[in-house]
């Protein structure tokens, strides 16, 4: 039924590597995350077995149903939005959390790592496009105070930055917001003197956009798993 998802995954990593060596990168620099919310533990089981291992999804609730179903071996990235009140289960369900977006949310994740013994990378979403209705941190003392709690925690491991570009943006738009973002990282990288590796931007529409502007992680569902259907 879902013989659809290995041929797109393989396309779309295909894309990725010729993507990373026309702007002069490794193949290994850009990692995918499949992001397979709303789409079935079969389909994420038959990109498993394509060979595929880092996962997205944007809900707790959708990983805590996923995760005990699935190989012990997926890395799971949660990508949405998560309210301090999910910190707990986001810290045991997930390995990597993309969209941080406060010093709050920060004190509760550290105190729920601590807890449970678990270092967790985070990645701090930044809203760069300045557009209103887009989560994620614009203000520099925001950014400043959420990067002061992450270095301040030994249980947080601060490895980037994250964003969306506008869905109604045209392209040289988006590579605006994409080169924003690594400005950003370097500032921050600079300042504050740590390394900041990863980069996560870039999705179905956009992703070689991205990693032309150095994107380490592209978020990519709808290429790989299909429509999303919201209705059930
Ligand atoms: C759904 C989602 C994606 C994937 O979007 P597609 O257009 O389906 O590739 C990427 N990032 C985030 C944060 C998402 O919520």
């Amino acid at each position: 039924m879902s013989s659809h998802i290995a041929p797109q995954l393989a396309e779309i990593i295909g894309k990725i590597e010729s993507a990373a060596e026309k702007s002069g990168r490794k193949r290994g620099d850009v990692r995918l995350i499949a992001v397979s919310k709303t789409f079935p533990v079969s389909d994420i089981l038959e990109a498993w077995n394509a060979g595929q291992r880092l996962f997205g999804e944007n809900k707790v609730q959708e990983l805590e149903n996923k995760v005990p179903a699935l190989p012990s071996d997926i890395d799971w990235h949660l990508i949405g939005h998560l309210q301090s009140n999910k910190s707990a289960k986001a810290v045991n369900l997930a390995s990597w959390i993309h969209s941080v977006d406060s010093a709050k949310l920060l004190r509760h994740l550290q105190r729920h790592a601590e807890a449970a013994q678990k270092k967790i990378k985070i990645l701090l979403e930044l809203n760069v496009s300045g557009e209103e209705s887009k989560e994620g941190l614009s203000e520099e003392k925001d950014i400043n105070e959420a990067v002061e709690t992450l270095l301040a925690s030994q249980w947080l491991d601060f490895r980037g930055l994250m964003t969306m570009a506008p869905l109604a943006a045209g392209e040289s738009e988006r590579r605006a917001v994409f080169s924003k973002l690594r400005e950003k990282r370097d500032a921050l990288s600079q300042t504050y003197k740590i390394a900041l590796p990863e980069l996560s931007m870039g999705m179905s529409n956009d992703f070689a956009e991205a990693i032309a502007e150095g994107a380490t992680f592209v978020r990519i569902g709808t290429a790989i798993f299909g429509k999303r259907d919201y209705s059930n």
